[in-house]
């Protein structure tokens, strides 16, 4: 099977306090290859994270089918999504979400249930092929906001998943910072192999992508205002 991604007739919406129901979401078809890197784009609030979520199983579809290599994620226990996700997926996000009191490093193990000598080693190996050899035993207010990203970066591969799903991982970053880790996270992914799929609503950053999932053409709630 080819496919790492396959969604059907998804559909994501919230009840508010007054019992009132608004649908934000509903993907009729999605297929994803593995190896492909998308970025996923589209106007604030029409879904993106949503979508991003929902395939990462932190979010729960309302209803539908979501295959993520080749397991139902809609018929995991919570329990096993987390077991799911620590396995299988890497998440990069805006704001980094590194742990202040720790190292670089460890930050990194983390992400890994039991640090090893040979994970170790290939920390060493993430910290220079992205460019942050010496930084190993910084801490994150010693490091540039961009130099922070790419430890998120190595945190989220530490463990070789095979997908790599990454929302507006350059929103807070300058210009000049944001092109150059896109630059490493989309040569990474591609010389690893590793599918990606990146939120972002900047379209110079989407346009790097060998592909671009525009949220208003896969979300008919943007099509059609409601759906049914
Ligand atoms: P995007 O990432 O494209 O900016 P989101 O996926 O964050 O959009 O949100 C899509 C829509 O879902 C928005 O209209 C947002 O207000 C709504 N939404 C998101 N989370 C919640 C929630 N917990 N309760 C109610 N509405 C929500």
């Amino acid at each position: 099977m080819n496919e790492i991604i396959t969604l059907s007739d998804v559909k994501k919406s919230y009840t508010d306090s007054n019992h009132e129901v608004t649908n934000v979401l509903h993907v009729e078809e999605m297929r994803i290859h593995k190896g492909e890197q998308f970025s996923l784009t589209g106007p604030s609030g029409c879904g993106k994270s949503t979508l991003l979520h929902i395939i990462g199983g932190v979010l729960e579809a309302s209803s539908g089918e979501v295959i993520v290599h080749g397991t139902h994620l809609e018929k995991l226990s919570m329990q096993q999504k987390d077991a799911f996700r620590a396995n299988n997926i890497g998440y990069v996000f805006q704001d980094f979400h590194l742990i202040p009191s720790l190292t670089a490093t460890e930050n990194v193990q983390l992400a890994l249930n039991k640090p090893s000598a040979a994970s170790l080693k290939s920390i060493g190996e993430w910290f220079h092929r992205v460019d942050l050899s010496g930084k190993q035993t910084a801490y994150p207010h010693e490091l540039s906001r961009g130099q922070q990203q790419r430890v998120a970066f190595i945190r989220a591969l530490i463990h070789q998943p095979k997908l790599l799903l990454a929302d507006e991982p350059t929103g807070s970053l300058d210009v000049k910072t944001a092109s150059d880790i896109m630059e490493l996270l989309l040569h990474v992914c591609i010389e690893q192999q590793i599918t990606l799929l990146c939120v972002t609503h900047d379209m110079a950053v989407a346009s790097r992508f060998p592909h671009t999932i525009e949220m208003q053409q896969f979300n008919r709630t943007m099509q059609q205002g409601v759906y049914e």
